[in-house]
Parts: C-alpha cells; sequence; structure tokens
C-alpha cells in the first residue's frame, strides 16, 4: 500500500458496519431491530408544544430530566444512572472507562459486533470466548484472568438469554474487574441482571430506548450501576463532550420512560408476534433458537441463509445475514407488524416451497 508520510501516525480502524437503512419507503424493514410501533403517545405531545427558542441555548448537561425518569422507573437514585446517546455511546464510554489494564477483556466470539470495534480504536486487548454449540455461555468461561467482561443477555444476534444465576455466578467469580452487562433487548423477555448493582459495585447494566422503546432514531441509551461507576463514567464523558445529548432528546425520552402501559402493550405484542412467528417457522422446516429478542435467529435448513436472504431482498424485504463462520446458516430476522410478518411469511413460502 501507497502510505504517505503522515498516515503512518493515524489511528487506523476497521469500523462497525450497521444494517442497511434503505432510504426509500416500499420496503418492509425487519433487519436492524427497530420497533414496529411508534413512541409513547405523550413525545408527539413534546415535539407538538416545543418552542423553537429554546433551541439557542446549550442543553442541561446532566439530562437531568432524563436522568430522573429513569431512575423513577428502576428505582434508582439519578446518581446511579449515566445517559447517553445510544447504547453504542454509552458502552463506547464504559469500554474507555473501565478497560485499561494490560489484560484481555473478555466476550464471547458470536455476539453485538460491536465489542471488538471499541476494544480496537481504544487500544484495548480482548479475547472471545466462544460459546456452546447451542449458542449459550459457559460460565466457566468467564472464571480466569481478565481486564473486564461484557456479556449481551439477551445476546445479539442469536437472541439466547442467561438466567440470572449465570450473571450472578459470572459476576461474583469477578471482583477485580467491572462486568458490562449489556440488556439492549432484555424487556422482550430475558431476566435484568439490575437487582445485582446494590451488591456488585463492579456491574454495570446497559440498556437502551432503541427497540423497546421506539427511539431508535433519537438516540437514548443508559447505564445503571454503583454511584462510583457511574461517577467515573461522568468523568471521562464530561472529558470529551458534556453536551452530547440535546434538549428535545431528553424530553421526547423522559416521556417515553413515563408511560409505562403503552410500553407494555408494545412490547407484549411483539412478544405474541414473536412466538406465532417461531410457530410459522418451523412449519417452514427453519430451525431456530428460544430468542427473548424482538428478533429471531433463524436458520432455513432447506435453501442456504444466503439465498433465502438474497430472494427476500428482491422482493423488498429486509432481513439480517452476515457471511461469516458459525453463524453463515442464520438469518436474523427482526418481528414486525403482523401485516409485516403475514408479507415475510407469503415470501418465506414461496422461497422454500415454490
Ligand atoms: C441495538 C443494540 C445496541 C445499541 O443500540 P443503541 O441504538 O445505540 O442504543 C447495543 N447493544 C446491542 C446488543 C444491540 O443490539
Amino acid at each position: 500500500m501507497n502510505e504517505n508520510k503522515w498516515e503512518s501516525s493515524v489511528r487506523k480502524v476497521v469500523p462497525y458496519i450497521p444494517g442497511e437503512q434503505p432510504q426509500f419507503s416500499d420496503v418492509i424493514k425487519l433487519n436492524t431491530n427497530e420497533n414496529p410501533y411508534p413512541p409513547a403517545p405523550a413525545v408527539r405531545k413534546v415535539l407538538e408544544d416545543f418552542d423553537h427558542g429554546r433551541m439557542r441555548l446549550y442543553p442541561d448537561p446532566d439530562s437531568a430530566v432524563l436522568t430522573n425518569a429513569i431512575a423513577k422507573r428502576y428505582d434508582l437514585k439519578p446518581s446511579q444512572i449515566f445517559v447517553g446517546v445510544g447504547s453504542d455511546d454509552v458502552l463506547s464510554v464504559a469500554f474507555m472507562t473501565f478497560f485499561g489494564s494490560d489484560k484481555p477483556i473478555l466476550f464471547p466470539n458470536i455476539t453485538y459486533s460491536f465489542y471488538d470495534v471499541w476494544a480496537d480504536v481504544y487500544r484495548i486487548p480482548y479475547r472471545q470466548i466462544p460459546l456452546k454449540n447451542d449458542f449459550t455461555i459457559d460460565p466457566e468461561d468467564y472464571k480466569t484472568e481478565n481486564g473486564g467482561i461484557v456479556i449481551a443477555n439477551p445476546n445479539a444476534p442469536t437472541g439466547v438469554a442467561a438466567p440470572l444465576e449465570m450473571i450472578e455466578d459470572i459476576v461474583n467469580a469477578n471482583p477485580d474487574s467491572v462486568v458490562i452487562v449489556d440488556e439492549a433487548y432484555v424487556d422482550f423477555g430475558g431476566e435484568s441482571c439490575l437487582p445485582l448493582i446494590e451488591k456488585y459495585e463492579n456491574l454495570l447494566v446497559v440498556q437502551t430506548f432503541s427497540k423497546s422503546r421506539s427511539m431508535a432514531g433519537m438516540r437514548i441509551g443508559f447505564a445503571m450501576g454503583s454511584e462510583k461507576l457511574i461517577k467515573y463514567m461522568n468523568d471521562v464523558k464530561f472529558s470529551i463532550n458534556s453536551y452530547t445529548m440535546n434538549h428535545i432528546t431528553q424530553l421526547c425520552g423522559a416521556e417515553a420512560m413515563t408511560d409505562e402501559k403503552y410500553f407494555r402493550e408494545t412490547v407484549d405484542k411483539i412478544i405474541e408476534v414473536r412466538e406465532r412467528s417461531k410457530a410459522r417457522l418451523a412449519e417452514l422446516g427453519f430451525k431456530f433458537t428460544d430468542s427473548k429478542a424482538n428478533f429471531i435467529f433463524a436458520s432455513p435448513v432447506k435453501k442456504s441463509a444466503k439465498y433465502v436472504f438474497e430472494e427476500l431482498k428482491k422482493r423488498r424485504i429486509f432481513v439480517r445475514y452476515w457471511n461469516k463462520p458459525i453463524i453463515c446458516d442464520y438469518l436474523r430476522i427482526t418481528v414486525g407488524t403482523d401485516e409485516e410478518m403475514e408479507k415475510l411469511f407469503e415470501a418465506l413460502e414461496d422461497i422454500i416451497n415454490g
């Protein structure tokens, strides 16, 4: 490669590749685990009532209105909550803050593919631990010297959930490092390890508004943990950029966190459609994990996953496919509305049996 001298000191990274965001509207989009329902009705009211003159002022650097709403919902102190611009931002700050050891951090080989990207960009050594054949974690693998641990629970893209006792087993065995549990999908049927934060000062639980609260486009994520952990994260955050979260987003997020009834209704609906979709996939001969997330990780068996992915795309139905070892026989299908899933299954019937 023809490299100029100045390029030798460039921080070079291989970036994370997000799922496609096709910019036309006549597609069925089941590829990035967005929620098919709009956010809580009170969010619309915030936008309607918003005084645009307010934009000349900086937003509240502490995002107090949002932090307080989250604290109230989870029965915590505001000082136990860190908010950021999506949980990607929160996780990135957490990696930078907590993973300063020379020892490798540990996370599964099949998991959210941003973890190794952050580790690379922050020069954090890491080791990826193979999942078992059924895509579950063996907690014994995490009882070894390490500079930190990250576990997505339920895991992505498999949807497999680890029981609370397994997470506690891992946290309990690692008093000398910070354990991050990424609960992006926990509201769809996983078991949150939030109750453990009172007992373990080194446990950080990360959640997001992007999936269960229908606000991927607003970018809100949050972490919950001991006051000590949260203080360390805020110190790093305020050393980089104090005003990451804009004013409107803070207000909208607070409303979305407050409407418990709407939250339950939409989450329950997604769970119901997911379980019905599993039965339909079984009829078509797919094999799949028992996903507790808002997606299904399924292998077509009768046809290759790549072929089904491409055929669906021709029909303007987007799902996620990775041409990578171990998971190349699988598709990750986001749970959409009843109507969207009906169209998906019509297409799948045609592709698999047609
Ligand atoms: C979607 C997702 C995130 C990030 O979501 P944000 O939109 O940045 O909040 C983090 N972790 C996992 C496992 C996810 O699937």
